[in-house]
């Protein structure tokens, strides 16, 4: 029988159409724009100079800081500039520039499609690699994974929870990745499991990926028995940190806690896909899957795609804008952000674009709360969000404490709900990064 979360959460078509697109090689570009910084954390210091002839794979950028990653050359060519340019958010980042000049790989990587299965580095050998390697998460958040594999010594990983659940509508990456490379992302969680000590780990996916929950079990039986393929009922947001270890493990993450508080660690599909090429083959993290998808297009595409690629190129690589298409998200429907920049480049965590029509983007009119409480009852995270909304509408920000407007995931659940149209996301989220910023400001205890 399949498992979920206990509160909350709702049912949204899943307009997965994009299923049956094998993954694709993007063409090279022309020139690309990495961003130095892809994470969260400090942004990685430039290595090159304007000038530098550079190889695919080769460090570009080196972390600074305790919480920061390192950053590779997705391309081979000549660095053209290092500048401060707007990324999707309008936001000034550094860029490295880099013409492209053919398509020559640093040597060290391995860039044959054997599967390398022995794992030979040991626990601390592998966490340096992954830091080396630039691997961050790519479930969104973008945390560097090096450190998410290095609990602090008072806490203690009973289990890895591999995260394929890919609840958003219309995303199809980690499905496709499943289904395409289930055993390198299964040797991917052995060495997560090596580096953290654990003995048990779980790959949870939702219940609408029949083809890839049949694959990941068959592959699993023969030779990867500590890892258990759990099927997940389809429900957003399924794929929430809380709401695996919630489904799986039945534990509960506390407030302003991290999952590890109970001994879990969770990982993203295309996470463990990355630390398999880290650490068997040498390769960092440079690339990844992207769903490009909508309504409006004729052919729905999968495309590996190297990182600093613009999503202009991408709408060219695609025919152009589809012409009944008003609005292009950066990610799925519930949590993506609408781009509004077309010459920002894509980063590590990129993973979806998402181009919706005038139809699919309309908000119905906002009216007043009727208390209907639908908003209480799909949040998965027992917030009130029709109050939460009123506080914040009211600067009361004492009170959005109280009422624990940090444990918000913003998941969506509570616009997608609301008959008033009242939009709950958008208030409930300015509000918790204002919250955030007063409760990390102050002296730790
Ligand atoms: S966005 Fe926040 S408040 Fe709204 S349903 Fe999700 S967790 Fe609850
Ligand atoms: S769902 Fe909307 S109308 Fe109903 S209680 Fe919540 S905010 Fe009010």
């Amino acid at each position: 029988m399949s498992r979920t979360f206990s509160i909350g959460g709702i049912h949204p078509h899943d307009f997965k159409i994009s299923a049956n697109a094998a993954i694709e090689d993007f063409p090279l570009v022309d020139i690309a724009y990495i961003p130095v910084s892809q994470h969260l954390g400090a942004p990685a210091e430039p290595v090159v100079a304007k000038g530098d002839k550079v190889q695919t794979g080769q460090l570009i950028a080196k972390a600074s800081g305790f919480i920061s990653a390192n950053i590779h050359s997705s391309v081979s060519g000549s660095v053209l500039s290092i500048e401060m340019l707007p990324d999707l958010s309008g936001n000034l980042i550094q860029h490295i520039v880099i013409k492209v000049e053919g398509d020559e790989w640093v040597e060290s990587i391995d860039t044959s499609s054997d599967i390398v299965r022995d794992i030979k580095l040991e626990s601390k050998e592998i966490i340096a690699k992954i830091a080396e390697a630039g691997i961050v998460g790519l479930g969104g958040a973008a945390f560097p994974t090096h450190i998410k594999l290095s609990p602090p010594p008072n806490k203690k990983a009973e289990y890895l929870i591999i995260n394929g659940a890919e609840c958003e509508p219309y995303l199809t990456s980690d499905y496709r990745l499943m289904v395409e490379s289930p055993e390198q992302i299964l040797i991917g969680t052995k060495i997560m499991m090596k580096a953290l000590g654990v003995k048990k780990s779980y790959v949870g996916i939702e219940e609408n990926k029949p083809a890839a929950i049949k694959k990941m079990k068959s592959i699993a039986a023969k030779g990867y028995k500590e890892i258990k393929i759990v099927s997940l009922k389809k429900r957003y947001p399924q794929g929430g940190e809380k709401q695996l270890i919630d489904a799986i493990v039945h534990r509960e993450v506390p407030s302003m806690g991290l999952p590890i508080d109970t001994g879990v660690v969770v990982h993203n599909v295309g996470t463990a896909l990355a630390v398999y090429e880290a650490v068997q083959k040498n390769k960092p993290l440079i690339d990844g899957v992207v769903t490009v998808t909508g309504k409006c297009m004729s052919e729905q595409r999968n495309f590996r795609l190297r990182v600093g690629t613009t999503f202009d190129r991408i709408m060219f690589a695609i025919g152009g804008f589809p012409k009944d298409a008003v609005k292009l998200i950066n990610g799925g429907p519930m949590m993506g952000k609408a781009v509004s920049r077309m010459e920002a480049a894509s980063v590590k965590s990129t993973s979806a674009l998402l181009l919706l029509t005038e139809d699919e983007t309309k908000r119905g009119e906002e009216g007043n709360c009727i208390r209907c409480s639908k908003c209480v009852y799909a949040c998965p995270m027992g917030l009130e969000p029709y109050l939460l909304n009123r506080l914040s509408r009211a600067g009361r920000v004492e009170d959005l404490e109280l009422n624990a407007v940090h444990d918000c995931i913003e998941c969506g659940c509570c616009f997608y709900s609301c008959p008033a149209h009242i939009p709950l996301l958008d208030t409930i989220r300015l509000s918790k990064a204002q919250v955030l910023r007063i409760i990390r400001s102050r002296p730790k205890k």
